[in-house]
């Protein structure tokens, strides 16, 4: 003989075969089957845990995660740059001139190669050339710091000569990461020097305002701020050419104070 059970017994409702009644019915199969379940001592559906909110969008968190990961890139290329022996630039180098500014941004400009005052601070652009590059960046509506800069050679050749085409092609090896790690909107070349290594002088003729291309991004060639401290009658097509890089980028120019 089997002992009797003193569970209350649970009887399943009617499941109404009308399609307009299903859903009525369903609910009161749910209801009853919750009532069932409280009489024996439970509690019906467990609580689920809170749910941990989301992060802010998961797209931002890759976004800022990319950032982080290229930064620490840049610096492992800095670093490589400061103990770099690929070309004779080095033996005469006080310090190497890796960049300034943000990686973080849509404009990178690139000049030729580090001066006297870069050589022994270690920072692109801090010289006269440099102020002058400053006003450009900050007339476009940036902040000084917020594009990014830097040369097509990291020491500084001598008696500030042109880099030779053998120590651009050494550079290379960090100004191809370098560019491509910051990936800008645009790119600024400053002087001859930096457009023809960034391909971007066409064979013959005019190259200042030209847009070119390097790896999918757009160049704009420009002439180079030292040049500008020379010659500044050259100013006006220089702004012009930046207002034309503010143009894609779809930036306004900033309105003056009067
Ligand atoms: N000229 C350049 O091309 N780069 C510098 O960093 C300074 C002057």
């Amino acid at each position: 003989m089997t002992a009797k059970s003193t569970k209350p017994a649970y009887t399943r409702p009617e499941v109404s075969s009308e399609p307009e009644n299903e859903l009525e019915s369903v609910i009161a199969s749910a209801q009853e089957l919750l009532r069932w379940e409280k009489s024996l001592g439970g509690q019906g559906f467990p609580r689920s845990e809170p749910i941990a909110p989301l992060p802010a969008t998961i797209g931002e968190v890759r976004a800022s995660e990319a950032i982080e990961d290229s930064e620490a890139r840049l610096q492992v290329l800095a670093e490589q740059a400061a103990a770099c022996s690929r070309c004779e630039l080095s033996k005469g180098r006080s310090k190497s001139v890796f960049a300034r500014g943000t990686s973080d941004t849509d404009l990178v400009f690139v000049g030729e190669g580090p001066g006297y005052h870069e050589d022994q601070e270690g920072v692109p652009f801090v010289g006269r050339a440099g102020q002058l590059l400053d006003r450009m960046i900050t007339a476009m509506g940036y902040p000084r710091d917020g594009v990014y800069i830097c040369n097509v050679v990291k020491c500084r050749p001598p008696d500030n000569r042109t880099p030779l085409p053998s120590e651009a092609a050494a550079c290379a090896h960090f100004l191809i990461p370098q560019l491509e790690l910051v990936r800008p909107k645009v790119i600024v070349a400053l002087g001859r020097c930096a457009a023809e290594n960034l391909q971007c002088v066409p064979p013959a003729g005019r190259w200042r305002g030209i847009w070119g291309e390097w790896r999918g991004i757009p160049v704009m060639p420009t002439y180079h701020p030292a040049f500008l401290l020379r010659s500044p009658q050259f100013k006006k097509p220089v702004w012009e050419d930046l207002q034309a890089v503010l143009g894609i980028l779809n930036r306004e120019l900033p309105k003056r104070d009067r």
